[in-house]
């Protein structure tokens, strides 16, 4: 298996002749040889989106028609559902009745761009009869798109569809790690009508593309999903030209059980949180923070679930937990495993590859007890089917605890108590909180952490701010 860049509506290798291979995670087996960029590639694909955003039709189209399109790329991912499922199986290890959701969910965020952009309003303030003032959003112009090798398909889209419905061009910089879904993109917006130009992909390493299109002075917006460490490299690149940046990063998060809340659910949302998508999930709920009064209860009822979770080969329909998605960070994972029992957590379930497993990357579903918030398990994503347990007693210490970390991207509380709820709700750190439900997404929603989780919001109307200027007219009536 082959794939090239998309470039100007053309599959081209790199200038370099330069390609990478891509593991495929349940085997640990080479099998598709991917054009790795450079900035010759990329210089080449911003002048591309360059050219259809100052020549082209796509900022200039009618919102109306812009959704027309974005429909029909809706249309043309459902109907390769299947396809892209079994791609994201074999690429990035997720279990196969998980790869589904997200081609579902990948489909969604195009319609559900269409929708905003037909229905949203511009600002006009007017000054008694003197003045009327009005506001204009335009394309920002080439939005570079950097996303990780988790989930990649449906995170490509999040960011695709608003650039897209907001009138930006793209280039789009898939992770190495999982490439192979993207290959899909080009055939689905030649079929849905994008004109030419408007869509573009450089494949590549991050340290090379990535950078190259952080770099590029043509590309004003950079839109980043992945670690806090490369989002901080990217921040100092874009300085350069004062760049607008929206960076979805990595994250800790805690969920936070009282003893008067549903134990049934809140089990049920603990083993979901941390335990489904392979653990590589960046809301992942990977602390869980139990009352003392019923922390040996939960511990061992949580231990006995994750027992049972089924680890198997991504494409069983029975597998509930696949392949991690590379050697290297399957390493990574197994170091946290050993750093943990060094620091003296307690494993009660997991901790090693379940047996009749030939090769690729499984890790049994992890639970550490007993965890100390200084301990590096406590502190550091691990990004992986592990989850740290520790007891509280107070709210106060439950807040201080859920606190404790650098992150702040999301948050679940379990309580039936409703001023409590409230009270804790206003002093989480985390830019989203669930509260007696597990992370179920409202795609109006602002989406995005605080600390070192991330930088600005997208979802709803925030994703539209990212890819568009507002700009003021004062007229004097
Ligand atoms: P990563 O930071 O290693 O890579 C992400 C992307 O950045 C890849 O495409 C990579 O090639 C590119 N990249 C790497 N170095 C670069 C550089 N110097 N310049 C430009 N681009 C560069 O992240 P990952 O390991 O692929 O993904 C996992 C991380 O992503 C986790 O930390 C996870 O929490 C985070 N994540 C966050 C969200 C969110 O919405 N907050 C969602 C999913 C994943």
């Amino acid at each position: 298996m082959k794939l090239e860049h998309y470039i100007g509506g053309a599959h081209v290798p790199s200038v370099s002749g330069a390609t990478f291979a891509t593991l495929e995670p349940a085997t640990n087996t080479e099998y598709a040889t991917v054009a790795a960029g450079d900035a010759q590639d990329v210089e080449a694909a911003v002048a591309a989106a360059r050219t259809a955003f100052t020549e082209g039709p796509w900022p200039r189209m009618p919102a109306a028609e812009r959704a027309a399109v974005l429909r029909r790329i809706g249309a043309a991912i459902e109907s390769r559902d299947d396809r892209i499922a079994a791609i994201e199986c074999r690429d990035t290890g997720l279990p196969i009745t998980q790869a589904r959701g997200q081609a579902h969910r990948a489909a969604q965020n195009f319609r559900f761009f269409a929708d905003v952009i037909t229905t949203l309003g511009e600002n006009v303030y007017r000054v008694a009869s003197a003045q009327l003032n009005y506001v204009v959003r335009k394309p920002v112009g080439v939005a570079g798109l950097i996303t990780p090798w988790n989930t990649p398909f449906m995170l490509e889209t999040w960011k695709l569809a608003p650039a897209l419905a907001a009138g930006c061009p793209v280039v789009l910089k898939p992770a190495e790690w999982s490439p192979l879904s993207a290959g899909l993109l080009p055939e689905i917006m030649e079929e849905a009508g994008l004109p030419t130009g408007v869509f573009n992909i450089v494949h590549g390493i991050g340290e090379e593309a990535g950078a190259a299109l952080v770099a590029h002075p043509d590309v004003p917006v950079i839109s980043f999903t992945g670690e806090t460490g490369t989002g901080q490299i990217i921040m100092r690149s874009a300085a350069a030209h004062l760049k607008t940046l929206s960076m979805e990063l990595g994250g800790k998060s805690p969920l936070v059980v009282f003893d008067d809340a549903d134990l049934e659910r809140a089990l049920d949302a603990a083993v979901f949180g941390v335990f489904s998508l392979n653990g590589e999930r960046c809301t992942a709920s990977s602390r869980v923070l139990v009352q003392d009064t019923i922390y040996d209860t939960f511990v061992a009822r949580l231990a006995e679930r994750a027992a049972r979770v089924r680890v198997g080969s991504p494409d069983d329909p029975a597998t509930e937990l696949g392949a991690l998605i590379h050697p290297e960070h399957y390493a990574r994972v197994m170091d946290y495993v050993r750093v943990g029992m060094e620091e003296g957590a307690r494993l009660v379930a997991g901790g090693e590859p379940p047996t009749g497993l030939p090769g690729g990357n499984f890790l049994s579903a992890t639970v550490f007890a007993d965890v100390t918030p200084e301990m590096r398990i406590f502190q550091e994503e691990i990004f992986g089917p592990v989850v740290c347990v520790t007891p509280f007693s107070t709210e106060e210490e439950a807040v201080r605890l859920a606190n404790a970390t650098r992150y702040g991207l999301a948050a679940y509380l379990w309580t039936n108590d409703l001023r409590r709820t409230h009270r804790m709700t206003q002093v989480i750190e985390a830019g989203m909180l669930w509260v007696n439900s597990q992370n179920v997404r409202d795609l109006r929603t602002p989406f995005g952490g605080v600390k070192a989780s991330g930088l600005g919001r997208e979802g709803g109307h925030h994703s539209i701010d990212v890819y568009t200027e507002s700009h003021i007219v004062h007229v004097a009536t």
